[in-house]
């Protein structure tokens, strides 16, 4: 199939939630992890996860450059730079280096920035970009270790991230239908890079009707999700058949390596209910390495689904983190996880529930997935996937640190049942 949609995520699971926002139109998504080799088997739409988003910024525009190229020999013909509602970036970028870099490619004047996602309380008003009803650099944004966000106003983050200069299509200009003509506007005045307000899904659909011509758009996933649909009222996208979710039979397995409130209530809540389950404690990772692990989930009987986890209060982190330094103490965590996963895998297991971007990174590589297709959606942004590995059918959710419900794991594993 020649694909016509080709997307760009600057990171993994950012990349599933586009994924899984695109899949409700019905047609189907492949996701590739990592720009591949070569171009067989496409789908209508291909997304590419890249782990870009605090690459230095030379990094991240090459393995865009290149994913986009692998888009271009698909057959795509529109393209979408997809990074984080919460637009993370430093001055540097790399939202603005990419944006660029892909238009130069396309040949392109002018492209949008919009990464509202409404259902998740994120929305762009006269150009500032607000978390629930907190301006971005009020919210808990402001302290992110890596892109601490301390400014709400989109172009002022924008333009020292980009060569040219940068305008606004606010939402007045929305209501009153007029987008097409205010970008015309800014292009008349050689304003390359527009970002474009919007507070509800229906802006959105505004936007994607107004600009489903553009060779590049770029935002968060909620902007993408309505371009299939606009397309296939245009008829430039078949209507899809839905998604061929198979479910591989086998036993399952849950690993959880995120240390967010929502996945710390999802395990106390898999806990309570019985659930045999094994703790990753980083110092004894340290000091034994994670043997213990795997000789508990050899034990394990075939009809249990074990959970793994590092998931830990705050306080329990800081005091690991204290001992080991952040970035060792989640390198053993990821390690171990990563030893699980493929052991399980050896052992039969053929369903897998992730929770953590990081640690969904660390046991895609470990059980050598490149590519992933969309299938049903467990909670908002987060699908069921299947994958190959090691020769295998298997069935993946990764989710990341705070979608989902507390009571997500017996959803997911519930969902396989029907
Ligand atoms: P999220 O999606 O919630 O950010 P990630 O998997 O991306 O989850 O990040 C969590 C990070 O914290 C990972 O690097 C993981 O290895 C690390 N980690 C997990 N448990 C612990 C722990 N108990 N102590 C210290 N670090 C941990």
């Amino acid at each position: 199939m020649t694909t016509f949609f080709g997307a760009i995520a600057d990171d993994f699971t950012g990349a599933t939630d586009l994924a899984a926002l695109l899949a409700r139109s019905g047609v189907p998504v492949s996701l590739r992890l990592g720009v591949p080799k070569t171009a067989d088997d496409t789908a209508q739409i291909e997304i590419i996860a890249l782990k870009c988003r605090t690459a230095p910024k030379g990094e991240a525009v090459a393995q865009c450059r290149a994913a986009l190229a692998w888009l271009r020999a698909a057959g795509a013909q529109r393209f979408f730079w997809k990074y984080c509602s919460t637009f993370d970036s430093t001055a540097q970028g790399n939202i603005g280096p990419v944006a660029e870099a892909l238009m130069a490619d396309l040949a392109t004047d002018q492209t949008i920035y919009c990464p509202a996602f409404p259902e998740n309380g994120r929305s762009v008003f006269m150009g500032n970009l607000f978390v629930g009803e907190q301006p971005l650099a009020e919210s808990p944004m402001k302290d992110h270790p890596l892109t601490p966000m301390r400014d709400s106003n989109l172009l002022r983050l924008l333009a020292p991230q980009v060569t040219g200069p940068v305008g606004l299509a606010n939402r007045l200009t929305l209501a009153k239908g007029a987008l097409n003509a205010r970008l015309a506007e800014l292009a008349a005045q050689g304003v390359a890079h527009v970002v474009v307000d919007a507070v509800c899904n229906d802006d959105l659909w505004a936007i994607a009707e107004a600009c489903q011509s553009m060779p590049l758009l770029t935002g968060g996933s909620a902007l993408a999700a309505p371009l299939p649909v606009v397309w296939q009222r245009q008829g430039l996208m078949p209507k899809g058949a839905g998604t061929n979710f198979f479910v591989p039979a086998g036993p399952s397995i849950i690993l959880s390596g995120s240390c967010s409130a929502m996945t710390n209530a999802q395990v106390a809540d898999y806990l309570a209910a019985g659930h045999p389950a094994f703790r990753l404690d980083p110092s004894d990772l340290a000091a034994q390495g994670h043997g213990a692990a795997l000789d508990w989930l050899a034990s394990q009987p075939r009809h249990a689904t074990p959970l793994v986890y590092a998931t830990a209060a705050p306080a329990q982190v800081k005091a690991a983190q204290g001992r080991l330094g952040i970035e060792q103490a989640g390198h053993l965590v990821e390690t171990a996880m990563a030893a699980c996963a493929a052991a399980a895998r050896d052992h039969g297991t053929r369903r897998f529930v992730i929770a953590g971007g990081e640690t969904s990174g660390a046991v895609a590589n470990a059980l050598c997935i490149t590519r992933l297709q969309i299938g049903p959606e467990i909670a908002p942004g987060v699908p069921w996937c299947t994958a190959q590995s090691a020769g295998h059918d298997i069935a993946i959710t990764m989710k990341s640190g705070n979608f989902g419900r507390e009571g997500f794991f017996a959803e997911a594993l519930g969902m396989l049942k029907r």
